[in-house]
């Protein structure tokens, strides 16, 4: 029996992640849920999954759920604090995590599962743009075994031969094929772009996701974060890594080999799979999805993305080719946009101009990646100082 913490279980992959976990319970434990605030989410959740262990990052929310724990006479710890979900990640307890928080905020107990050695399943892409280095040393240090959740980073990784590990460079590969759905505005005008609100924004074609990731999959920085996300999962070149729009979200991504071979990973636009591939591997498992009519899908279209409608894939791609600490400030600058533009505070083009010019003032940070925790955490909270003095300058 493996024993499974779900870091930002409340979340859509957090439950998707417990959907699968429930169809497995012969072979998984579910033994520590965390979330940030929501109590009454992870109260449900404790009910019908029954951890040992259950974390909310606010004081109040956790005094909430322990009093509710208690009325149910269920047998769970409730922790409070940001430290206490590095603890429980620490925590020799769990031997399988799912880092599933949104944002930076993810970063410290994904760091200390990593640290610890763990199998370590990573939705959470904000730590690795931002510390990708420092994660992937410390994985080689630990022995962490790191499996990329990302439906592309997912497909990628299936597509590799069996002995492949996440952190080194994959053998006979030219190029990485990202596949973008296109997000909400894909068939828009710049202009009608320019108008958009949070509300079209956050819905998504193809997937239901967090609101930061449908911000980001509408402004396409999801895809910039997730070139430079492949990048540091499969130490590839910004030259070996490249993204094409496939509006149906069926062929997940691709690796194309030196031969000329290209292979895909298939399969219905649904988290489940990828999570069960991970939850499972090296076997595989039922993930409650079923396969793929491929007869009445009939035609899949590609297209080039549009940087002029949807600046953020550039400036993704110029902080990969920047290096150094420039995806850091990349992260902050978005995490910041979003928050703002999901507060009605600036318009959709504002979300990367804000990015854009961050990166220009962070200039003196780029050419050298921090190589420790502490120089990194500075840097992202410089550029978050940065895009708020601007906003609270507009
Ligand atoms: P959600 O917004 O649905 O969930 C976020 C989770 O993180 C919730 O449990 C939330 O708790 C918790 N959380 C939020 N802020 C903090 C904080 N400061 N400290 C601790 N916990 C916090 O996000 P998603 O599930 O959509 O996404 C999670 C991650 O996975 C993101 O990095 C995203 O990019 C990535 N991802 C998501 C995909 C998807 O399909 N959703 C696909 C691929 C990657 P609470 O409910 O209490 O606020």
């Amino acid at each position: 029996m493996r024993r499974l913490l779900v870091l930002g279980a409340t979340g859509s992959i957090g439950r998707s992640t417990l959907d699968v976990a429930a169809r497995h319970a012969d072979k998984l434990i579910v033994h520590t849920l965390t979330a940030f605030r929501d109590a009454d989410a992870l109260f449900e959740l404790c009910k019908r999954h029954r951890p040992v262990r259950a974390v909310l990052v606010d004081e109040a929310a956790a005094s909430r759920l322990r009093e509710a724990i208690e009325a149910e006479g269920l047998a769970c710890e409730v922790l409070a604090g940001a430290q206490a979900l590095v603890d429980v990640a620490d925590d020799a307890d769990c031997d399988l995590v799912m880092s599933a928080i949104v944002g930076a905020a993810g970063l410290l107990p994904t760091l200390a599962a990593v640290r610890r050695g763990k199998q370590v399943l990573i939705a959470n892409k904000e730590p690795l743009v931002m510390a990708g280095a420092l994660l992937m040393r410390e994985a080689a240090a630990s022995g962490a075994c790191i499996l990329p959740i990302d439906s592309e980073h997912n497909a990628i990784f299936q597509c590799l031969p069996p002995a492949y590990r996440c952190g080194d460079a994959p053998k006979g590969v030219r190029r990485l094929l990202l596949t973008a759905s296109g997000g909400p505005f894909r068939e828009w005008t710049r202009e009608q772009i320019a108008a958009a609100t949070p509300q079209q924004a956050v819905k998504h074609p193809n997937w239901s996701m967090g609101q930061k990731i449908s911000v980001d999959s509408a402004t396409l920085m999801n895809k910039g974060l997730e070139l430079i996300e492949a990048s540091v999962l499969y130490q590839m070149r910004d030259e070996q890594l490249d993204v094409v729009v496939h509006p149906e979200s069926v062929i997940h991504s691709l690796v194309e080999y030196v031969d000329g071979s290209m292979l895909a990973q298939l399969g219905q636009p649904d988290m489940r799979v990828p999570i069960a591939h991970a939850l499972a591997w090296p076997e595989r498992w039922e993930s409650g999805v079923g396969g793929l009519d491929l007869a009445s899908l009939a035609r899949f279209r590609f297209e080039p993305p549009d940087l002029e409608r949807f600046p953020c894939l550039g400036l993704a791609r110029a902080a990969l080719r920047a290096g150094g600490n420039a995806p850091n400030l990349l992260n902050a600058a978005n995490e910041v946009a979003v928050e703002a533009y999901l507060c009605g505070r600036i318009d959709f083009y504002n979300l990367s101009s804000m990015i854009e010019a961050c990166l220009e003032a962070g200039m003196r940070f780029h050419a050298q990646a921090a190589a420790d925790l502490e120089s990194i955490l500075a840097i992202d909270t410089w550029a978050r100082r940065w895009c708020s003095d601007r906003l609270a300058a507009a």
